[in-house]
């Protein structure tokens, strides 16, 4: 057998052996009562990570169709919105709310910089708006918005809907929607889930609810009040993705086994040990420290390197597999995921792969650097 892909991209993960293995399972009937407490698990499984005591729903689609259902669910067409967005996917949430008839405006903050409570105050004063949409963890940059802060600077000068896409930081990064006031939450299976992908997660404040019922948006897949209604009778609304759902299932005893402290904890290892190998190779990384995703390193290709030669060796060469930047960042970043499932000997490979990938490629002073064993 050839050895498994080291892969090392910001979703999807590589999984659990038992995880993939219980995705394998036959299929059952969802309208009956094995699946009604199918859906009782993963949801009281999923909900402490969310920091809610709203239900959680689960919607068989990926992340993106999550961000679709906080929008069409909470607006209205002519809403205005303030998108604050850092990278790629604060784009689309922006884009997503757009498409619907939004007023959006989108914040000017540059591609690897985080928004700051300050900022965000600021801005959400120059108009009434009826929303915020802003992404936790920025996937696109490896930077990660101060959420709690923001939400706490907003709340205390405006009052606008809080719709949060937590889809790369939620099970990773800690996240604590009631407390912080957030009225819609958002992430997907294949992220911090250690599962496949194929579902997404979502939860609405009461706020957000109340806002359910007046928005206009229209709605049929992803309509969250239907699926609020299915839910509470044990069922989905429409066909599930089971073997995702059998995957999560499996998974989540995991993820709760370790404790939600531990593994924000583990994150942050292995994220700040990305960055110190990254370092230790000469490599100068996007985002400032303080702001640094503990889930996704985004790392500067070195003048006079071309970034897809050297991901292209390490796919080649060294069965490494590590993503690209995204828009107008692609050419002069590579992205290392480090969420859900981390083996430290992937890790100490993939950057042992870097090291002779750079070499080949011309980078000299990645030549003869040590890199930092990991502690982990
Ligand atoms: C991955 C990701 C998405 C989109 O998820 P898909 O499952 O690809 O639709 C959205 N937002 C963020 C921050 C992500 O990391």
């Amino acid at each position: 057998m050839s050895t498994p892909t080291n892969l090392r991209i910001p979703g999807p993960t590589p999984c659990p052996p038992d995880v993939l293995q219980a995705a394998a399972g036959e299929m059952i009937n969802h309208r009956g009562p094995e699946f009604a407490e199918l859906l009782d698990r993963l949801t009281a499984g999923i909900q402490p990570f969310f920091g809610t005591d709203q239900e959680v729903l689960i919607i068989s689609a990926s992340g993106t169709g999550a961000m679709e259902a906080a929008i069409v669910n909470t607006l209205s067409p002519h809403d205005k919105v303030l998108c604050i967005t850092v990278g790629s996917f604060g784009d689309r949430f922006g884009t997503i709310a757009e498409r619907y008839g939004a007023d959006v405006t989108r914040s000017d903050i540059e591609w690897g910089d985080a928004a700051t409570p300050e900022l965000v105050a600021e801005l959400i004063q120059q108009d009434d708006y009826d929303a915020l949409l802003i992404t936790h963890n920025e996937t696109s940059t490896g930077v990660t918005n101060p959420i709690g802060d923001i939400a706490r600077a907003v709340r205390a000068v405006a009052d606008p809907l809080i719709i949060v896409d937590a889809v790369s930081s939620l099970g990773s990064i800690e996240m604590r929607m009631d407390d912080w006031g957030l009225d819609a939450v958002v992430t997907a299976s294949q992220k911090g889930w250690l599962s496949p992908p194929g579902i997404a997660m979502a939860a609405l404040s009461e706020r957000g609810w109340a806002a359910a019922e007046s928005s206009t948006m229209p709605s049929f897949y992803f309509d969250l009040a239907t699926h609020k209604d299915y839910a509470d009778r044990g069922q989905p609304p429409w066909t599930p993705a089971l073997p995702t759902l059998y995957a999560m299932d499996a998974a989540i005893p995991l993820l709760a086994a370790e404790g939600p402290e531990a593994i924000f904890a583990r994150h942050h290892r292995f994220a700040s040990w990305t960055r110190a190998a990254a370092k230790s190779l000469g490599l100068e990384l996007l985002a400032e420290e303080r702001y640094a995703s503990d889930t996704v390193t985004a790392v500067k290709v070195p003048d006079g390197i071309t970034g897809p030669a050297v991901s292209g060796r390490l796919r080649e060469e060294h069965n490494v597999v590590i993503a690209g930047g995204q828009g107008k960042l692609a050419p002069s970043i590579w992205r290392i995921g480090h969420l859900g499932y981390l083996d430290e000997s992937e890790f100490s490979a993939c950057f042992a792969a870097l090291q002779q990938a750079l070499v080949a490629e011309g980078f000299s002073p990645a030549e003869g650097a040590v890199i930092p064993g990991i502690d982990a």
